[in-house]
């Protein structure tokens, strides 16, 4: 497969909740930590902005994995799939 993240992603059909169906439990923790969510999501849901000193959450992208949900390190990130029909529809299967 080849194309940019943004162009793979986007065969990808989305509907997105109001709602973000990932927390993060304990936002002080993300000060001290690697910030692992940045580099293992497939989908660049996490960035971590370090101006604002602040994890920016971008669940509307979230292909639901569950990745986050087992490899935080701090199992800081709750996880539940969206709730009422939204989150995403795989083209492919
Ligand atoms: Fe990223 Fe997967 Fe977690 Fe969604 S479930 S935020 S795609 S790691």
């Amino acid at each position: 497969m080849s194309g940019t993240l943004e162009q793979r992603l986007y065969s990808i059909r989305y509907k997105t909740a109001e709602k973000s169906h990932l927390t993060v439990r304990d936002e002080s923790a993300c000060l001290t930590c690697d910030k692992d969510c940045n580099f293992f999501c497939p989908a660049d849901v996490y960035l971590w902005d370090p101006e604002r000193k602040q994890l920016n959450v971008a669940y509307e992208n979230c292909i639901e994995c569950g990745t986050c949900r087992l490899a935080c390190p701090s199992e800081n990130i709750e996880w539940v799939y969206p709730t009422g029909g939204y989150g995403i529809t795989y083209k492919f299967g």
